[in-house]
Order: C-alpha cells, then sequence, then structure tokens
C-alpha cells in the first residue's frame, strides 16, 4: 500500500467522532493489506510506527518536511518500514541523511504526515482501541476470543498478521512463543494468611520479593529480557543473560523477578535496583554498585511446548527440574499449619521482602489476569491521619459524605499536607457519624466536596507509601483504607510526611 492511502484513511478517522465508524473505516483498511505489511499498515493505522522510538531530533526532520521532491516513484509500507529500520541503527545527524531519500519521494502533506507519525502525534482519534475493535469485527471474533488472544499476544499488529497467515481458526491455537513476551499474571490482594488458609487448602507461599518483574526468552545464546510493561530491559541485565544461559535448556521462558543484592547478600530496596533500569550508560559500572540476581518462580515454556495451560504445580516440577541452582530460584513453602504459613511470613519479611504470594497448586497461567489464582500478602501499616475534605457519595452512598481526603503533618507540625483519598473500610455507622459531623467543621465547599479545618482524626492502613508528584507532600499512599474514627487522638498527635519517608522503602511503583 502507498503512504497516501494510509493518510487519506487516517483523513476519514478524523472527520468523523463515532467510534462505531472508525472501527468500521479501519476494517476496510485491513482489507487491503498483503501479508507483507500486514503489521507495518497495524502500526501506521494505529498512529504508530514499529520501530518505537527513533531518537531522533525534531529540528533535522522539520528541515526535511521543506527539501525539494524528487518526481519518483512513492513509496510502499514496506520500504518505508526498511528507511526506518536503518535510521534507528544509526547516530546522531546520519539518521536524517538516511531519511532524505525517503522524504524526497513524498509531498509535503505525506511528510508532515510521517512527521506525526514518527514522533506518535497522528491526532485521528483513533488508537489501539479502535484497532483492535476492527480486527476482531476482521475476522468476525467474539471480544472474548479478541481479549484472550491479545493477552496472549499483546502486539496487535503481530497478532493481526498471525491471524492474516493462519486464519481465523488459528486463534485457539495461539500459544506463547519465544520473543513475543506475554502480559504477566498478577495477583489479587488478600487481607492475611488467615484469610486464604480459611477459603483455601492447597497451596505454596512464596517470598514477595521487592524487584523488578521479568519474563526471560532464550534460544540457543539469545536471550531477551521483557519487564512487567513488556519493555526490552535485556541492555541492562548482563549478569541475567549469563545465568540464563546456564541453564541446560536452549529454549525456554521463564517468570520472575530480578532482585538487587548488598554485599550481604541482602535484597537492597527498589528506590536502589531502579537505578539498574534507568541509567543507560556505565551498565558494567552499575553492574558492580548494584549486582542482580534473578529468582524465577514460574515457567511458561520449555523447547517447544506451552505450559501455560498445566498446573502451578506441575510447572513447578518442571522449573526445578531446570534451574538446579537454588540462588536462582524464588524461596517458597508449603505450610502445613496456619502457623506455619505465619512463620515463612515473619522470615519473609525478616528477609527485607514485602511479604509473600500464595499460589493454588492446581491454578493455570494466566496471562495479564488477576483471578483467585495467585494473592499477594503484604506488610500492612497503620497512621493516624486527620481529614480535610469529604466528596459526596454516589450510588449506595447517594447523600453521605464518603471519599475522604486524608492529611499529615509537615516535619515543622504546623501544617497539614495531603496524602491520599479513600471511601474503603467505611461502615454505614461511620458514614453516617461522619455525614453528621464534618459539616461542623466546614470551611467552604462546591459541588461534589465539603471542606473542612483539621479536627477529625482517622486511623489509616495502607500497604505501600509511594512517590506523589501530584500532592504538595510528595508521597501518597497505596490501598488506603479507613480503621476506625480515632476520637481519643488530637490533630496534633497524628503522623508525620517524616514517618511515610521512612516508610517509603516498601513501595514506589515499577517499571
Ligand atoms: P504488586 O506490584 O503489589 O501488584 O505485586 C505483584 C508483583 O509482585 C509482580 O508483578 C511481581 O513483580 C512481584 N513479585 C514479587 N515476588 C513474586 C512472586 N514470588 N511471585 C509473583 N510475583 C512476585
Amino acid at each position: 500500500m502507498q503512504f497516501k492511502v494510509l493518510v487519506e484513511y487516517s483523513n476519514r478517522l478524523r472527520k468523523t467522532s463515532s467510534r462505531n465508524d472508525k472501527v468500521g473505516i479501519v476494517v476496510d483498511f485491513l482489507g487491503r493489506l498483503t501479508q507483507r505489511e500486514a503489521a507495518i499498515g497495524v502500526c501506521y493505522i494505529s498512529g504508530k510506527i514499529r520501530q518505537g522510538k527513533l531518537n531522533i531530533a525534531w529540528k533535522g526532520l522539520s528541515e526535511l518536511i521543506n527539501a525539494a521532491q524528487q518526481r519518483k516513484r512513492a513509496p510502499n509500507f514496506v520500504e518505508i518500514d526498511r528507511y526506518l529500520q536503518k535510521t534507528k541503527a544509526a547516530r546522531g545527524k546520519e539518521k536524517v541523511r538516511i531519511l532524505w531519500p525517503l522524504f524526497a519521494r513524498l509531498n509535503k502533506i505525506e511528510r508532515k504526515y510521517l512527521v506525526a507519525l514518527i514522533f506518535g502525534e497522528v491526532q485521528q482519534g483513533a488508537g489501539e482501541g479502535v484497532v483492535k475493535l476492527a480486527i476482531a469485527r476482521f475476522f468476525d471474533l467474539k471480544d472474548e476470543e479478541i481479549e484472550r488472544a491479545y493477552l496472549k499476544q499483546p502486539d496487535i499488529a503481530e497478532l493481526f498478521s498471525y491471524l492474516l497467515e493462519r486464519g481465523k481458526g488459528s486463534i485457539e491455537g495461539l500459544g506463547i512463543r519465544l520473543f513475543s513476551p506475554v502480559k504477566p499474571m498478577l495477583a489479587q490482594i488478600a487481607d492475611s494468611i488467615d484469610d486464604v488458609f480459611d477459603e483455601y487448602d492447597d497451596f505454596s507461599l512464596e517470598y514477595k520479593l521487592d524487584g523488578v518483574r521479568i519474563q526471560v526468552h532464550r534460544k540457543g545464546e539469545k536471550v531477551r529480557i521483557f519487564s512487567r510493561h513488556l519493555r526490552d530491559i535485556t541492555a541492562h541485565f548482563p549478569e541475567l543473560v549469563n545465568a540464563t544461559r546456564t541453564l541446560p535448556v536452549k529454549r525456554l521462558i521463564l517468570d520472575g523477578e530480578a532482585i538487587g543484592i548488598d554485599d550481604r547478600g541482602r535484597p537492597v530496596p527498589f528506590q536502589i535496583l531502579a537505578r539498574r533500569t534507568t541509567r543507560k550508560k556505565d551498565i558494567g559500572e552499575m553492574q558492580k554498585k548494584i549486582p542482580v540476581l534473578p529468582q524465577f518462580f514460574d515457567v511458561l515454556y520449555i523447547d517447544g511446548e506451552d505450559l501455560t495451560r498445566q498446573t502451578y504445580k506441575e510447572r513447578l516440577k518442571a522449573l526445578k527440574d531446570l534451574v538446579r541452582n537454588k540462588k536462582y530460584l524464588t524461596d517458597r513453602k508449603m505450610p502445613l499449619s496456619k502457623k506455619d504459613a505465619r512463620d515463612f511470613y515473619e522470615t519473609s519479611l525478616k528477609q527485607g521482602n514485602e511479604g509473600v504470594m500464595l499460589k493454588l497448586h492446581d491454578s493455570e497461567y494466566r496471562p495479564g489476569k488477576r483471578g483467585k489464582l495467585w494473592f499477594k500478602i503484604k506488610h500492612v501499616h497503620t497512621i493516624d491521619c486527620v481529614i480535610l475534605a469529604a466528596e459526596w457519595g454516589h450510588g449506595r452512598r447517594h447523600g453521605w459524605l464518603s471519599n475522604l481526603h486524608l492529611g499529615v503533618l509537615d516535619e515543622t507540625r504546623s501544617k497539614y499536607l495531603m496524602v491520599g483519598k479513600t471511601f474503603k473500610g467505611l461502615t454505614d455507622k461511620m458514614l453516617a457519624w461522619l455525614t453528621d459531623n464534618l459539616p461542623k467543621y466546614k470551611v467552604h465547599e462546591d459541588r461534589w466536596t465539603v471542606y473542612v479545618k483539621p479536627k477529625v482524626v482517622v486511623e489509616i492502613a495502607f500497604n505501600e507509601v509511594q512517590k506523589s508528584p501530584r500532592y504538595e507532600s510528595g508521597v501518597a499512599l497505596r490501598f488506603a483504607r479507613v480503621k476506625r474514627i480515632r476520637d481519643d487522638k488530637k490533630p496534633g498527635e497524628i503522623n508525620t510526611i517524616l514517618d511515610l519517608d521512612k516508610l517509603k522503602r516498601m513501595g514506589i511503583s515499577e517499571l
């Protein structure tokens, strides 16, 4: 397909605001793609290029927009993709030089469009979501079918190309493939070991490590490491690549966590480890400062066989047969009693971990899912906060003051800074009390919120403290819920930002 056709379709997309019409336009576009250009075309119509970022300066490209046009054949998608691939690999000014012959074959409108595509700035109101729907409609797939396929192949361009080549029927056989990362399986929060113990009886506990999720793919000497969000982070972790190469199987996909360790072999806090994933230079130097160890806890694929439909117990056996070096395996235990489980949890915390993961023995590996198969049990903290405002509730809570704005004292103990909001944990009794009493301290109000003097103290449970650019305090509570209203405490006695800073090593969001 010629580039100008893409520009025409994009214009059609921009002109309609109906999602349904947009899907129809994309379906029409998909029908015109050949197998060779399928993946490229899906990227382009989603407003992206296959190469991701080209790291090219805007100034260089803007010069190309105004350069003279040559009377040569217009380039097709495959040719454009090749030029962009070369550009990605080149450095500095060389990038613009490579692109020049390509731009010379495009008119001004097409050039502007290509530049927008390169910078991810195409404005047509149709991105991945619309294109995913269009792929489903194109192959006449049900929502669940496309969603399940998407979890196994989150790259929709590759997904379309796969289906186009093999036909709609191949969707069931869409298995896990090397170097095509799947969304990692996730866990649900459980309040305590005892809770899950009462409900299930056949499970193992694992340390919940405070590291970086890794999905490691290997074929012979080629190893690629993907983050939780499927970013290729191989270059950051040479030691993980080497550790993977020592394993006796040549083709495999492993799931695990990379942890940083200090000189005594204890895990370092996530903030320190995170430096390994942000710094692009001096990787050798960083490797010495913050050595990293893989902690594998699952195996998804061995020598052509997809293990995701097998049970956790079966996969665990395969993992243990594969990874003989215990230092690369996550610590785990099959607890025989609640006490046994609590002891394991305590040991995990003492070792510097976040808590434990609980995994049911008969669970299959569900890419991207947060089902009742894996549970995370983390250390819960409680602090005392003051209520700074409350928002009126919706639905069942209509008419009640519900969503609370929470504050703690700043270091000078002279003012209260916001650290989060929550409507969780409030009983009907508490809601009634808050609705009756908070308005007494009203400073001002708008349609949604009553702002109050800092008078009422509440005890709040939470799992982590995160960095927050949104709040002046710089921190935010994660998974905050109200435990009780503390009428025995004065606002001047509550916790401070300094207390939270101390706890911050427990959190900060992942890659
Ligand atoms: P959270 O980030 O609190 O939702 O917890 C889920 C994350 O815990 C996963 O994405 C992993 O990065 C991490 N994790 C640490 N230890 C384990 C483990 N043993 N099994 C699974 N995930 C783990």
